[in-house]
């Protein structure tokens, strides 16, 4: 392998991509690439502990992978696959949880979150979801996982069940997986207070027609001192300088800065400004997923062909495991 070694991501099928998908994980993956074999799985499994309505399941994983694709993953390198397209996943998960203290689980933060979150749907598959994740980045010998600061206890518990497992059956067969700490960026909603997130219905699609960026542009919440026109600003509490600051030239950031405090510079300006940079930045985006989109069977084609690399290397791992158990 003249990479660095193997990356495993994975994300749950939440339909068509946002700005805060793309900036704060979609950009990562697509420069892992160049350093690392990577693995990425569209966890449809996982979404089932939360999820009970799967209508739109089939249509979130088409619309994921088609952004993922159009953003730059290259599926001649990368393997992009769906999760329950490898069963094997179950079967290596079911065998460490045989190795996974179940009061462990249920002491997580995480889990005592969900159980807040959703009281009447306190599923077993949550008490399991951090042993199916564990499942998901050893079967493919994973050696790198990406993580943002807040889930590195997640992969320290990876970590902990691998080395159960290990010593439980006197084997070196799963691979600890290492973190790589990648700064994630955290992105802010159009309500300039919460993160960007579709149940909030505060956030920008990828795949928006421009106007309806412009659109969606316009609604955003900026500076709240500033109430009216001629009011000097304060880019610095503001989201919309947040934004421009990834999508507007270096010096169109400053003069906005400027202009901004000395009220040289009014909000509805600045954001036809954002819009008018945001759309240009997305454009050769959109091209390629309407392209991509005119023919859906290659997206299956994609996926079909990471499930089947996925599963040979899925296969080989579980052939490993099962020897180390002696399963008869
Ligand atoms: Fe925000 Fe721009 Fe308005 Fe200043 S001018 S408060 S940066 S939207």
């Amino acid at each position: 392998m003249s990479k660095k070694g193997r990356v495993f991501s994975g994300a749950r099928p939440t339909g068509r991509q946002h700005l805060g998908n793309y900036l704060g994980a979609i950009q990562n993956y697509v420069a892992l690439q160049d350093e690392y074999e990577c693995v990425y799985c569209i966890v449809d499994i996982h979404a089932l502990t939360t999820v009970e309505d799967t209508l739109n399941l089939r249509q979130n994983t088409y619309e994921m992978a088609l952004d993922w694709l159009a953003a730059g993953i290259r599926p001649e390198e990368s393997i992009v696959f769906v999760q329950s397209h490898v069963p094997q996943v179950m079967e290596l998960h079911t065998l460490l949880s045989m190795v996974t203290p179940l009061g462990k689980l249920t002491d997580l933060p995480t889990f005592k979150e969900k159980v807040r979150q959703q009281p009447d749907n306190v599923n077993y598959g949550l008490v399991g979801y951090p042993v199916l994740m564990t499942a998901d980045i050893v079967l493919y010998k994973t050696d790198v996982v990406p993580v943002g600061i807040d889930q590195a206890p997640h992969i320290e518990f990876a970590r902990e069940i691998v080395r159960s497992f290990n010593y439980r059956y006197g084997t070196k067969v799963l691979v600890e997986p290492q973190m790589k700490n990648t700064k994630i960026l955290k992105v802010l909603g159009i309500d300039g207070k919460e993160k960007m997130g579709k149940s909030l219905n505060n956030h920008i699609e990828l795949a928006a027609t421009p106007e309806e960026t412009g659109k969606r542009v316009m609604q955003m919440v900026t500076d709240p001192q500033r109430l009216r026109r001629n009011d000097p600003g304060n880019p610095d509490v503001c989201n919309v300088f947040s934004m421009h600051k990834i999508f507007s030239t270096a010096e169109e950031v400053e003069m906005i800065n400027a202009d901004c405090r000395t009220a040289a510079l009014g909000c509805v300006d600045c954001k036809k400004r954002l819009a008018a940079n945001m759309n240009k930045s997305l454009a050769p985006f959109r091209a390629k997923r309407t392209e991509l989109d005119a023919n859906p069977q290659y997206v299956k084609d994609v996926l079909d062909d990471g499930a089947k690399r996925a599963r040979a290397i899925a296969e080989q791992t579980m052939a490993e495991v099962r020897e180390a158990i002696q399963l008869p």
